[in-house]
């Protein structure tokens, strides 16, 4: 059997049979089971900034399951204090704020789901087209029908908003709503950016009455789109931030940061998970913050996603109608259904793509990524779209 009809028989068919199987990866590389290379611009969701095998996490987690893996929940493990001081510093709270660990983007909004509920107020609002993971409470709060339906009942309480509609938002919010999630961009909808003003308004509106703004940055923070986290660039503090993906440098780890009154919520036995906080994960949550301090992977991150954007809109491609997104996480959008089968011409051609929607095509490298490596890809993108398999 060959590792397609392993996966068929051995594994439960959640994604769809993957087409690759991979065995190694470096840097902004990965490399498939035939000895075929790969630029990676897929895996950066995962892997974030640092790509793979990047010798910082790799010392980081060496030294750390060498030491001390875990402590338990019942005693203090030093790499998981100080990644949360070092969170809560970048977040610029001046103190003001509080962390709790878990191990995954959909654990870390459960978390912020529940905390909502010790406002009192069992109210949560949310975004149409949001996404926010796949277990149950997070899967209510997913703003996308195909993946809730088959699912219900879900949990009660929730409702959902047109993302980007203020008049919508100041509708669905009164005096009795506990929090409104939403991401700064949302990502697996095709990475859409919602009008200017926006996030502002909205940490306005839920301000007045009272209601936690949950920010989803699992996939715009650490570093993603060119700032420690996305809030950072619209000017507002949330009372909730959630991240996972890229904290850990490809490990497992997810956190829910809150901020104010929000972060003396949650009392003893509330809320915890086994491998939450544990120290490896947390080792390779300091490595990642550090390289992308030391390296200066913030600009560097803003200033190529800018030139892949300009470099795909300078195109003037006929199928292109353009490019959205801030800094590595970036949806190419498309006049035509046809991103699969641009998806599968580039691995043909040596780049993993994600073909998020059928007329999006979503770039989220390693934010490693150099930028003859981008250049190369904006240049080979006319050939991507028009190859016929
Ligand atoms: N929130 C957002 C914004 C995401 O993009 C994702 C994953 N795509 C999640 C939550 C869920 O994260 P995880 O897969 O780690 O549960």
């Amino acid at each position: 059997m060959n590792d397609r009809q392993r996966w068929q028989a051995a594994m439960m068919d959640n994604y769809g049979t993957p087409g690759l199987t991979l065995v190694r990866g470096e840097g902004a590389y990965v490399w498939d089971v035939d000895g075929n290379r790969y630029l990676d611009l897929v895996t950066g969701l995962a892997v974030n900034a640092l790509g793979h095998a990047h010798p910082a996490v790799v010392a980081a987690v060496t030294a750390q399951i060498g030491t001390l893996a875990h402590t338990s929940n019942l005693y203090i493990n030093q790499p998981s204090l100080d990644l949360a001081e070092r969170l809560l510093d970048l977040a610029g709270v001046d103190g003001d704020g509080r962390v709790l660990f878990c191990n995954s983007g959909a654990e870390a909004n459960e978390t912020a789901f529940k905390l909502s509920r010790r406002t009192g107020r069992t109210k949560v609002v949310a975004t149409d087209g949001g996404f926010h993971g796949r277990t149950m409470g997070a899967l209510t709060l997913t703003g996308q029908p195909a993946k809730r339906t088959p699912f219900e009942p879900l949990v009660p309480g929730v409702s959902h908003v047109p993302f980007g509609d203020v008049a919508a938002l100041e509708a669905a919010i009164d005096d009795e709503t506990a929090a409104f999630f939403v991401e700064p961009i949302q990502g697996e909808q095709g990475v859409v950016v919602p009008p200017e003003g926006y996030l502002q308004a909205a940490r306005e509106i839920t301000a007045r009455h009272g209601a936690l703004l949950v920010l989803d940055e699992v996939q715009t923070g650490v570093g993603r789109l060119g700032s420690w986290f996305g809030f950072q660039q619209v000017g507002i503090v949330p009372d909730v931030v959630t991240l996972a993906k890229g904290l850990g440098g490809g490990l497992p780890l997810g956190a829910c940061l809150a901020f104010g009154p929000a972060k003396d919520l949650f009392g003893p036995g509330q809320h915890g998970t086994t491998f939450g906080g544990n120290a490896v994960c947390c080792a390779a949550g300091l490595a990642v913050l550090d390289t992308i301090a030391a390296d200066g992977l913030l600009e560097h991150t803003a200033a190529v996603g800018k030139e892949i954007a300009a470099g795909v809109e300078a195109l003037g491609h006929p199928l292109i109608s353009g490019v959205r997104g801030a800094g590595l996480l970036l949806g190419i959008t498309l006049r035509e259904a046809v991103s699969a089968k641009a998806a599968a011409a580039a691995q043909r051609a040596g780049y993993l793509v994600n073909p998020v929607q059928p007329d999006v095509l979503r770039l989220a490298p390693p934010l490693i990524l150099d930028e003859a490596d981008a250049h190369r890809l904006v240049a080979d993108l006319p050939s991507l779209l028009t190859e016929e398999s």
